[in-house]
C-alpha cells in the first residue's frame, strides 16, 4: 500500500470508504510524520489527542455507512481560526493563553463534515507578513531547500505553517486566510495548491480579524481537486457574518477535468514588471503555452491600476488592522500587564503583547485614519480600490480567467528581505490586486527554479465563479504535471 501520508485527500477518502485503512490509522500516520518533522515548527499547538478522538468518531461513522464529505481527513488549522476550548494565538503573544469559548464557522463546517484537526498551524502574527518570520512562536521552515545549499528557507506567509505542513506531508490539507496573498504566496513557495475564494464566499465569523474588508478563508492541499473538496466544506452563507453571501455552494470538484476548449485566458500586461525575475517570466510564458495547448484562447488584457494596488493595500490593510486590534487592551481577554492606571495598563499590555510588524501596522493605520489625513490617505485609497475592481470587471468582459505569476521570486532564506519592510511588502505585488477587488484566485505549482525550488502560477476568476477557476486550474495542473518533492521527502522515498 502507498504510504498513507502520500495519498491525496481524494485517494484517502476512497481508501477509507473501501475500508483499506481506518481514520485512526490515517491520523496516526500523520501524527507520526508530524513528530518527525518538528524542526519545521508548523504547529503552535498540537492537538493530537483531539485528533485521535475525532478519528474514533469518524471510524464509527464509516462503520455505520454514514461518512461525510471529509470524513477522516487529517488537516492543519491556521491558528487564526477560533477553535472552541483549544488555544488560539493568532501567532501573537497577546493571545498566548486565549481559549475561545466558541468555534469559527469555517472550522465548525469542516468538523461537521468529519475533518480531523492535527494542530493549530503557525502563522505570521495576526496574519501580517509574507515569510512567517513575525510569529511570536518562532519561524516556520520550508521543507524545500535550494540545491546544494541547506540554508533554511521561509515557507511564505502569513499561512506558512499550514502550507509547510501540507508540503511536508504531515497534513493532507490545511486552512489558511488570505488578506493580500497569504494563501497563494505560501502555496507557491511550498510547491502546493491554495485557493482564496471570492470575498464573502466563506464566513469570517470566528476568524481573528486582520483587515475585515479583505480577509478571506480558503484551503491548501496538494491537488486542485483536494482544494475543491475542502472549499466545498468551508464555504457557505452564515448569518453571523454580514459580509457572507447567500448563494448555494456548488460541488466544485465536478469542474475539474472539464475541457477548457474555448475558455478565454487573459494575460494582463501590467504584471510584466520591470526587473522581473526571468525564471518567473519564463514560467508564466510556459503556463500560457500549456493553456493554449489545452484548447484555451489567450487574450491580452490590461489592468491599468495594478501599479497602485500595493500602495493602496498598505493604506487600507493597516487602517483596518489598527481598528480591529484596538480590542486587545488587557481588559477583556488575552495578556494583561498591570500599570499604574488604565492608560498605563493599555500601553504596557500592548507594548509587551504585540511584535514589531504589528506595531508598525497599527501606527500606519492610526496615522492614515487620523482626522487630518483621513481624506488624503484612507479615502483616496478607497477610491483607488474601486478603480482596481473596475479594471477586473472590464477585463472579464474579454476573458474568463486571468493567468499571472503568484510571487515575484521563489522562497527566500530566513533573514533575507528583512532589511526594510517595503522589500518584504513587494512580495505581494501579484496577489494584492485580486484581494483588493475581492476576486477568487488559485495558485498551483507549475515548475522548478534553477536551484530546485517550486514556482507557482495564479489563476484569477470572476466573483463567485470559483468553478471556472477550478476548471482552468485542473487543466493547468494536468499539463504541468508537477510531481517534485521537497528534498527531505525525496531522501525518504529513495
Ligand atoms: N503579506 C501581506 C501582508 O503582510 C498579506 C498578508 C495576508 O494575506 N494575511 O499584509
Amino acid at each position: 500500500m502507498t504510504k498513507l501520508t502520500s495519498l491525496t485527500i481524494k485517494e484517502a477518502l476512497d481508501g477509507l470508504k473501501k475500508k483499506e485503512f481506518t481514520a485512526t490509522e490515517l491520523t496516526e500516520a500523520h501524527i507520526k510524520a508530524s513528530e518527525a518533522a518538528q524542526h519545521l515548527n508548523c504547529y503552535i499547538t498540537e492537538t493530537y489527542d483531539h485528533a485521535r478522538a475525532q478519528a474514533k468518531e469518524s471510524d464509527a461513522r464509516y462503520a455505520k455507512g454514514e461518512a461525510k464529505l471529509l470524513d477522516g481527513v487529517p488537516i492543519a488549522m491556521k491558528d487564526l481560526y477560533c477553535t472552541e476550548g483549544i488555544r488560539t494565538t493568532a501567532g501573537s503573544k497577546i493571545l498566548e493563553n486565549f481559549k475561545p469559548p466558541y468555534e469559527s464557522t469555517v472550522s465548525g463546517n469542516m468538523f461537521s463534515d468529519g475533518a480531523i484537526m492535527l494542530g493549530k498551524a503557525n502563522l505570521d502574527e495576526f496574519a501580517m507578513g509574507s515569510s512567517n518570520t513575525t510569529s511570536a512562536y518562532g519561524n516556520v521552515i520550508n521543507p524545500w531547500q535550494r540545491k546544494g545549499d541547506n540554508k533554511p528557507l521561509v515557507p511564505g506567509g502569513s499561512s506558512g505553517g499550514s502550507a509547510a505542513a501540507v508540503a511536508a506531508r504531515i497534513a493532507m490539507g490545511a486552512t489558511g486566510t488570505d488578506t493580500g496573498g497569504s494563501i497563494r504566496q505560501p502555496a507557491a513557495f511550498c510547491g502546493i495548491t491554495g485557493i482564496k475564494p471570492t470575498y464573502g464566499r466563506c464566513s469570517r465569523f470566528g476568524i481573528i480579524a486582520f483587515a475585515s474588508s479583505l480577509d478571506q478563508a480558503g484551503p491548501f492541499a496538494r491537488t486542485v481537486e483536494d482544494c475543491a473538496l475542502l472549499l466545498q466544506s468551508m464555504a457557505g452563507y452564515d448569518p453571523k457574518d454580514s459580509t457572507s453571501v447567500n448563494r448555494p455552494v456548488p460541488e466544485y470538484f465536478k469542474s475539474i477535468g472539464q475541457s477548457v476548449k474555448g475558455l478565454k485566458v487573459g494575460v494582463p500586461k501590467e504584471y510584466r514588471v520591470d526587473g522581473a525575475n526571468p525564471e518567473i517570466t519564463k514560467l508564466w510564458d510556459k503556463g500560457v503555452d500549456m493553456m493554449k495547448a489545452a484548447g484555451a484562447e489567450i487574450v491580452d488584457v490590461s489592468l491599468p491600476h495594478t501599479k497602485y494596488a500595493l500602495q493602496t493595500y498598505y493604506v487600507i490593510a493597516p487602517a483596518e488592522c489598527s481598528s480591529n486590534l484596538a480590542r486587545y487592551d488587557g481588559v477583556r481577554f488575552g495578556l494583561r500587564i498591570d500599570g499604574k492606571d488604565l492608560n498605563d495598563t493599555y500601553e504596557a499590555t500592548r507594548e509587551a503583547g504585540f511584535g514589531k510588524e504589528v506595531k508598525r501596522r497599527i501606527l500606519i493605520g492610526t496615522y492614515v485614519l487620523s482626522a487630518g489625513y483621513y481624506d488624503a490617505y484612507y479615502n483616496k485609497a478607497r477610491r483607488v480600490r474601486k478603480l482596481i475592481w473596475q479594471d477586473f470587471i472590464n477585463a472579464y468582459e474579454k476573458c474568463d480567467v486571468l493567468l499571472t505569476p503568484t510571487a515575484p521570486t521563489p522562497a527566500f532564506a530566513i533573514g533575507e528581505n528583512e532589511q526594510d519592510p517595503v522589500t518584504m511588502y513587494l512580495n505581494d505585488i501579484f496577489t494584492v490586486p485580486a484581494s483588493m477587488a475581492g476576486m477568487p484566485g488559485i495558485s498551483l505549482p507549475v515548475g522548478l527554479s534553477a536551484d530546485g525550488l517550486p514556482l507557482g502560477l495564479q489563476l484569477l476568476g470572476r466573483p463567485f465563479d470559483e468553478e471556472t477557476v477550478f476548471k482552468a486550474a485542473g487543466a493547468l495542473e494536468k499539463a504541468a504535471d508537477f510531481t517534485h518533492l521537497p528534498q527531505s521527502l525525496q531522501a525518504k522515498a529513495a
